[in-house]
């Protein structure tokens, strides 16, 4: 509503926002789902209305009748801001006891007080915008799935477990006395069939289990949107869902991305940013200084396998205080590194490092130009085991683009990363898990290392990533059933093993399976990265906390001894 409105009659319903008592009149800021209105209830107009008005507190339910007029006093904040309703009828349709916070966009009710009561957090506009964009969102994506011939199927949630390396949540079954549904981790096995059946381009926005340790982008249950094609390759999908994320960021964000999104190899990912999912919103890449750093008598780094360094720029300026930051963070438990070298490349020209004792200030320019640090550049330098080096390098590298300020909300850096190896080497159960999931083909020309070397088997897998945030990942799939078996075998299955889980995949692969590949893209994630949040709770309508609790509807809990009982369950200690 607004001022082309005024002198008509109108009805808003909503809920009290604010109430404002002057002498002879009342305001009162009315809210519903699409903003804020300003009532205005006057005694010397309708005193009985006025008495009325002065009877309602915060979160009433009214309704209001009455006419559009020009405010005296403009708020330019608000879309309706130029106008109030001059009310000539109100209705209360409920009362309200105080809320236990403010139900404003700057609230003083804490993390926990909101998420017990959810529904009043919902009405803020933060929280109801990310909701908003969630729906716009998922609008988008079917309308561009639809576009290009994907057909949405629902799979079901009561299943078997499907290997997607985390835990199953299980629902125990009545019928079935002592068995178990799981809850899917993802619907990947159904997509596949679904492929076998011939449905060749299928989605679904849909939810997840997993029975993991939370973190800020990480729920127990959660959205993915999954998407499965039949007679593609690689190629083929990376282009489609590129297509995806570009048409998302362009009809909701009015952004443009630039095209083809940069592609870079895992090699090449963990070589230069110590991660599979780089913040490419800045380059700061690390360097190799292996060769060019040992002998000199320095332990740290004549005894190491790897020596690697980044250039963080314009931070030779750093204090004692600073670098000493700098090395708790690497020393943290999380990154766990053993300390931290600097050299100062300084805007004098001279250098200054933390090895000086061992380093003549031609060799450490000798680093410099490794790195092509400029006057007034900082170098960090750490060792160790080649891969563990490379991800704590990663990290620091990530802490620095932040303190650099080189990682704004409002830039976005797409890219793929591809070649991931097929098989990860686990030293505790001392065998090969699957990167991706075991449904993951091999690259052909790598296929006769099953025999010789399966960790150097490579897999048409691709991770899309946006400002260092893995928003999907999938895979072309094994389509035939010799190949399944090699890498169930390679995984430690035995056949029987192989055959009860996965028999029917299979089988099906028996009855003529197209070649298909698929992905599956984190909604959750997704709609947080747009909205510019860190955490995915606040675009999920009823989240659960950090101890995979529901707060407000107190889940989980016990169930009835008669319901343990039917079930055939016994808890222990019980
Ligand atoms: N099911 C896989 C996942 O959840 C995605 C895929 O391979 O399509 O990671």
């Amino acid at each position: 509503m607004n001022i082309s409105h005024s002198g008509q009659q109108v009805m808003l319903a909503g809920w009290v926002q604010r109430i404002r008592k002057l002498s002879g009149m009342i305001f009162i800021d009315l809210r519903d789902r699409y903003g804020v209105t300003q009532l205005v209830f006057t005694e010397a107009g309708n005193d009985v209305l006025y008495r009325e008005a002065g009877k309602l507190g915060r979160e009433f339910v009214v309704r209001a009748e009455g006419t559009v007029c020009e405010r005296s006093s403009k708020n330019a904040k608000i879309a309706t801001g130029e106008i109030e309703i001059a009310v000539e009828r109100l209705t209360i349709l409920n009362s309200a006891v105080t809320p236990p916070f403010t139900i404003e966009d700057e609230t003083d009710g804490g993390d926990d007080l909101r998420m017990k009561y959810r529904y009043l957090d919902l009405r803020r506009n933060a929280v109801r915008n990310n909701l908003e964009l969630r729906h716009r969102m998922a609008q988008e994506i079917r309308r561009y799935l639809d576009g290009e011939r994907f057909l949405e199927v629902e799979t079901p949630v009561l299943i078997k477990s499907t290997p997607e390396g985390a835990r199953d949540f299980v629902v125990p079954s009545r019928m079935n006395p002592g068995m178990f549904y799981a809850l899917p981790q993802s619907p990947q096995t159904f997509k596949q069939l679904l492929m076998v059946a011939g449905f060749d381009r299928y989605f679904q926005i849909v939810k997840c289990f997993r029975d993991e340790d939370l973190r800020a982008d990480r729920q127990p249950e959660f959205t993915q949107i999954d998407c499965e094609m039949s007679f593609v390759t690689q190629e083929d999908v990376l282009r489609m869902f590129e297509g995806l994320i570009v048409h998302l960021f362009r009809a909701v964000k009015g952004v443009s991305l630039e095209q083809p999104f940069r592609r870079m190899t895992f090699e090449e990912a963990m070589n230069s940013y110590g991660s599979d999912k780089p913040d490419l919103r800045f380059d700061m890449k690390i360097h190799d200084l292996t060769a060019c750093a040992q002998g000199s008598g320095f332990s740290a780094f004549d005894g190491a396998a790897y020596i690697g360094a980044v250039c963080a720029p314009a931070c030779a300026s750093y204090t004692r205080k600073q670098l000493d930051e700098l090395t708790a963070f690497v020393k943290r438990p999380q990154i766990g590194a053993q300390g931290l070298v600097y050299v100062k490349f300084n805007e004098d020209g001279s250098v200054q490092s933390s090895v000086d004792k061992f380093f003549a200030t031609d060799r450490l320019r000798a680093w410099g130009e490794v790195l092509q640090a400029r006057p007034g550049d900082l170098i960090l330098v750490m060792s160790g085991e080649r891969r563990k080096t490379l991800i704590r390098l990663g990290e620091l590298r990530l802490e620095m683009g932040s303190r650099c300020g080189l990682r704004d909300k409002n830039t976005f850096a797409p890219l793929w990363i591809t070649d991931f190896p097929l098989l990860e080497w686990d030293e505790e159960s001392k065998r090969f898990h699957a990167m991706h999931h075991p449904f993951t083909s091999p690259k052909p020309e790598d296929v006769p290392y099953f025999e010789s070397d399966p960790g150097r088997i490579r897999a048409n897998a691709y991770d899309c990533v946006v400002n260092g945030v893995e928003l999907g990942g999938g895979s072309i799939r094994i389509h035939d059933e010799p190949l399944q078996q090699t890498m169930f075998r390679t995984l430690g299955f035995t056949p029987e093993q192989a055959e009860e889980q996965f028999g029917f995949l299979m089988n099906a692969f028996r009855y003529g399976a197209p070649p298909h590949g698929g992905i599956a893209f984190g909604f959750d994630r997704l709609v947080s990265m747009f909205a510019g949040l860190d955490s995915i709770r606040d675009v999920i309508a009823f989240p659960k906390n950090n101890a995979g609790r529901d707060v407000m509807i107190d889940s989980p809990s016990s169930i009835a001894g008669e319901q343990l009982k039917e079930l055939g369950i016994m808890i222990n200690g019980e």
